[in-house]
């Protein structure tokens, strides 16, 4: 673990940083106020600190106040005051401008260990939590069996783009995609076989969009692809490559061989603004209903006024 000293004696620089080499933390020394907060404005800055109480310009208990007001946007910085001041008052200072301990000097070889290994305990329990907090967040926007965006997230999405599209004047594309006889194939090859084709076709889809594309498990076998920045035409041959990497190579898995093909319903924005998600989607949808009808395997894209007819009739999904 990585560790900022800050004091403005040599002798103390050195004998803290030979301390902590030897039990394995990397040391970055510091020797006024200022040159720390410039180390620790960096990215990837230390986050446990060992910081002189008086220093040439800005003091310890000034550096932690700083610390402890830019806290909440970064990690946590764990902050061990240390002083040749002595005393119960003392300390109340250092606590309440945000140390986390406080050690007076001259001190003791192993009390030093002892408080940074709480320190390090501490940074170890933050970073788990913020891990634990990362994957919760992961997992309450994407799909667990494709890893993929789940609908929610995918929906967030369009409607992000949607936003964005209006005010840089440029269209958005929307592919929906739905698995053709995906019911036969779980029926004939079993449900686990089912799982890893739906994993299998996302990451096939995934692969072939762009960074800035998008794509969400919308349903059991129906993908949504969120294409910023494209007309219909572009929507149109893109959804075509998705349908093909697809349709093109039969999906293996646990010994069995199966093709599969997927139908495509196309939308592109037309930026007049009012309910435009619901308005997309219903227009894929019924594109994907003119495909299954047409035999699957295939793209089509409604106008909205064909739509009208079409969207009548109820699509099972
Ligand atoms: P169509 O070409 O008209 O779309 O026919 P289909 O059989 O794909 O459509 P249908 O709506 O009748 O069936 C969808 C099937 O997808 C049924 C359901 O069991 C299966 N399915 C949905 N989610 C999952 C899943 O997570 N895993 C597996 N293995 N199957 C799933
Ligand atoms: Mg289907
Ligand atoms: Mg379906």
């Amino acid at each position: 673990m990585q560790s900022l000293v800050v004091d403005d004696s040599a002798v103390y620089r050195k004998l803290i940083g030979d301390h902590l080499r030897s039990w394995d933390f990397g040391v970055i020394l510091a020797e006024s106020g200022s040159e720390a907060w410039r180390i620790l404005e960096q990215p990837d800055a230390p986050k446990l600190v060992l910081l002189d109480w008086v220093l040439p310009d800005l003091d310890g208990i000034e550096l932690c106040q700083r610390i402890r007001q830019v806290g909440s946007s970064g990690p946590y910085v764990y902050v061990i005051l240390l002083t040749s001041k002595e005393g119960r008052h003392n300390m109340l200072e250092a606590m309440q401008a945000g140390a986390d301990d406080y050690l007076a000097k001259p001190f003791d070889e192993l009390e030093l260990k002892a408080r940074l290994l709480v320190g390090k305990r501490i940074l170890d329990l933050q970073d788990e939590l913020v891990s634990a907090r990362e994957s919760m967040r992961h997992a309450a926007t994407h799909d667990s069996l494709t890893g993929l965006l789940n609908r929610g997230e995918i929906l967030n999405m369009l409607q992000r783009e949607l936003e964005r599209a209006r005010r840089d004047r440029k269209p958005v594309g929307v592919v929906l995609g739905d698995i053709d006889h995906f019911k036969n194939v779980n029926d004939s090859l079993g449900h686990l076989f089912g799982d890893e084709a739906l994993r299998e076709i996302g990451r096939r889809l995934r692969s072939q969009l762009r960074v800035y594309d998008g794509v969400g498990r919308y349903g059991g076998e129906e993908f949504l692809m969120v294409l910023p920045n494209c007309d219909l035409p572009t929507a149109l041959s893109r959804a075509n490559e998705l349908r093909n990497i697809v349709a093109n190579t039969p999906v293996f898995c646990s010994g069995a061989e199966r093709p599969i093909t997927m139908s495509m319903g196309v939308a592109v924005s037309d930026r007049d603004g009012k309910n435009e998600v619901e308005m997309l989607l219903n227009q894929a949808d019924a594109g994907l209903y003119v495909a299954k009808e047409k035999g699957r395997n295939r793209t089509e894209h409604l106008t909205r006024t064909a739509k009208k007819t079409a969207t009548g009739r109820a699509r099972k999904s």
